[in-house]
């Protein structure tokens, strides 16, 4: 069975379906190897016991198990979004992105770890403890959906799903040396996904190969009638093929590949544009002028839609309660006992950006400079196919190392934050060791363009080469 952790979820898909690996044995042996994780890099907060129903012969995912980010609402399942607030709380439905999969015939291996409600870059800042990056246990494996990204990179699970507000796909899945991708907003149904913010916040897959990412991706996506911003994607999500890059234009923003990328990174970045061009594609320096104020638009937005979304967390319908003499006193006793100090620190600058005459100041600016963002990128796709950057600015850092200082975090969004804004699709790849730990290459592209992305990505995949199996040792 060791054999079979080698292999790919698509991989693993195909022999189940041949008949020559056994869905139940591959279900088994991925469990035990969660379940023992436990201390070790604290990648699930919660795995199944029981082996699961496994779905029909034929079905495309052929039981192959999944990993899914605490988040994602599970029917009878803990689903606590990585907060003591959540604390018991077993959602009575599935989210969409969970069920179409569970059709599609995967079986839920276990719930992962993330930084609370999805607030975080380091997953430090979860209810249940910090997770370890695979690579270096003394190091974090980005967040916020950093139990995903570790169990994947371990080899604790074929693949996971994951959340991407503003990077808590990407970010991780390029510290931990996997596949991660950041679909269209809309692409994928939000319905039970325990919301952080709603305009920016999409589902995704974490894999260990472009290929898988595309066969998870495939059977998610759609309108669903339970989320009014979902759409019917246009067309549909191939497996991704191509041998060299021959007529891609590829642009490079000047202002998310110079300053305050660490030297390892920005050479090994440096490294994969020269191999682009080998490939038949086209680099040049491009512009985004509005990046350099994306990261500072996020952070008025996202915690402005957070402030809002946390409100329901009282004590009086889910989760935790503080019993208190008066019903002021219960619910703030209930959020005080609840909610960790990041989560605090969000809802009061978002509360902040929203208050009566500071609300043009702050969140109307700030949608503004969302808008030019999005613009920026309009008006780069017009001479370009897709623009390409490093995903984070630095390889994973140490635990503990930027705890104290939130702005320093902050600064782990810089690359990916101006693509979620624009609502467009970004997919990180591996792109090689730094010191001994991964790094990652970010590709975007326009509103679903995925095909065309994981088809550049795979094609780049193939010539790098890259080998994650230390990780899994
Ligand atoms: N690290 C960013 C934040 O803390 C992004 C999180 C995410 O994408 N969920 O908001």
């Amino acid at each position: 069975m060791s054999d079979a952790i080698e292999l790919t979820a698509a991989q693993a898909a195909e022999r189940i379906r041949d008949g020559e690996l056994s869905a139940r044995e591959l279900f088994d042996a991925y469990r035990a190897r969660a379940a023992a994780d436990a201390g070790d890099l604290n990648a699930f907060t919660w795995v199944a016991d029981a082996a699961p129903e496994l779905p029909a012969n034929g079905a495309p995912l052929a039981g192959v198990p999944l990993a899914v980010k605490d988040l994602f609402c599970t029917e009878g399942v803990p689903s606590q979004s990585g907060s003591k607030i959540l604390e018991g709380y077993r959602p009575p439905y599935t989210a969409t992105a969970v069920r179409r999969l569970a059709d599609a015939g995967a079986t839920l291996l276990g719930k992962t770890n993330q930084d609370e409600f999805a607030m975080g870059s380091s997953n430090e800042n979860s209810a249940f403890g910090p997770v370890k990056n695979p690579w270096d246990r003394e190091r974090v494996p980005g967040g916020s959906s950093g139990g995903s990204a570790a169990a994947v990179a371990a080899g604790l699970a074929p693949w996971a799903l994951g959340t991407d507000t503003g990077g808590s796909i990407r970010q991780p899945a390029a510290l931990c040396g996997i596949v991660g991708l950041k679909p269209t907003y809309g692409a994928i149904s939000r319905y039970g996904m325990i919301a952080f913010a709603s305009s920016l916040d999409q589902a995704g897959p974490f894999t260990r190969d472009v290929t898988d990412a595309a066969l998870l991706l495939r059977h998610m996506v759609g309108r669903d009638p339970c989320d009014s911003t979902s759409l019917a994607y246009p067309g549909e999500i191939a497996l991704p093929q191509g041998v060299d890059l021959r007529g891609l234009k590829l642009g490079v923003p000047q202002e998310l590949t110079g300053d305050g990328i660490e030297s390892g990174v920005r050479e090994a970045f440096n490294a994969t544009l020269a191999l682009a061009e080998q490939l038949g594609a086209s680099v040049e320096t491009c512009s985004l002028p509005h990046a350099p104020h994306a990261l500072s638009a996020y952070y008025l937005i996202a915690p402005a839609e957070a402030s809002a979304n946390l409100a329901r967390f009282d004590g009086v319908r889910y989760g935790l309660r503080v019993d208190a003499d008066d019903l002021l006193g219960m619910y703030t006793q209930t959020r005080e006992a609840g909610f960790g100090a990041e989560v605090k620190r969000r809802i009061m600058l978002g509360t902040y950006a929203l208050s009566s005459g500071y609300y043009d100041a702050y969140y109307g600016r700030a949608q503004q400079v969302r808008t030019k963002v999005a613009e920026d990128f309009r008006a780069a796709f017009e001479r370009f196919d897709l623009l390409v950057t490093p995903t984070a600015p630095s390889v994973a850092f140490r635990l503990g190392e930027k705890l104290d200082d939130p702005l320093a975090m902050y600064l782990s969004d810089v690359c990916t934050v101006p693509m979620s804004l624009a609502g467009i699709p970004a997919i990180s790849i591996p792109n090689g060791l730094s010191d001994g730990l991964p790094t990652g290459f970010q590709l975007c592209g326009p509103a679903f363009s995925e095909n065309r992305l994981l088809d550049a990505a795979y094609v780049l995949e193939q010539a790098l080469g890259f080998d994650g199996s230390e990780a899994r040792a």
